[in-house]
């Protein structure tokens, strides 16, 4: 969430980790640390994402325009990013949202990509009003791409998260913790702000 209280993928992606860090973030302004891992991604990402600009584009995808570095803003779902890259076909009103991600491919995408993806074409479909059936990821060096489909259920399922993580923050609601402990372990919130999984704040 950027200063004027808008969302970004970051905030859906934490809020699937564990719903507590929208609250500790933005209720108790609390922001977390960010890791050495996550500075080095970023790094990488910047890197990368002019490299994708001079490989080859997807094969076998009808596009006549490609935009990159796309930035895309929905003042309904309080949500905004910048797509990697948009490739767009004018004229069967489609648009595939992909990104460009440093590192092996793995055997299918994670679910972090795939909420990602979910979020863009939601942009996508209200900034541009063009269809989003399916987004990739382009994997770098690798040049590998996955491909994801973009259905109804997984938009919608996106659209409450979004509503539930505004909610948490405009009515400052305590919300439930994560689908399981081993989370805690590897949270930066852990013994900081939070005792863990059974929900108590410390201090
Ligand atoms: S320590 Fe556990 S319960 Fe607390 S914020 Fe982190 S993941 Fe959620």
């Amino acid at each position: 969430m950027n200063r004027m209280g808008i969302l970004s993928i970051r905030d859906i992606l934490n809020y699937n980790y564990c719903p507590r860090i929208v609250y500790f973030e933005y209720v108790l302004r609390r922001p977390q640390g960010r890791t050495k891992k996550e500075d080095e991604g970023l790094k990488q990402h910047n890197e990368f994402v002019p490299r994708g600009k001079r490989n080859k584009m997807v094969k076998r995808i009808c596009y006549d325009k490609k935009l990159f570095n796309l930035p895309l803003y929905s003042p309904r779902m309080n949500l905004q990013t910048v797509a990697d890259c948009v490739l767009i076909d004018t004229k069967e009103k489609l648009a595939v949202p992909m990104q460009f991600k440093h590192g092996k491919t793995p055997s299918c995408l994670y679910r972090t990509m795939k909420y990602q993806l979910v979020a863009e074409a939601l942009l996508i479909e209200e900034c541009l009003g063009l269809s989003c059936p399916y987004g990739l990821v382009k994997f770098l060096p690798e040049e590998t791409t996955l491909r994801t489909e973009i259905d109804e259920i997984q938009k919608q399922k996106l659209k409450e998260q979004l509503e539930s993580i505004n909610n948490v923050v405009r009515f400052e609601r305590y919300p439930d913790g994560p689908r399981t402990r081993n989370y805690c372990g590897d949270c930066w919130y852990h013994g900081k702000v939070c005792t863990g999984f059974d929900g108590k704040i410390v201090g």
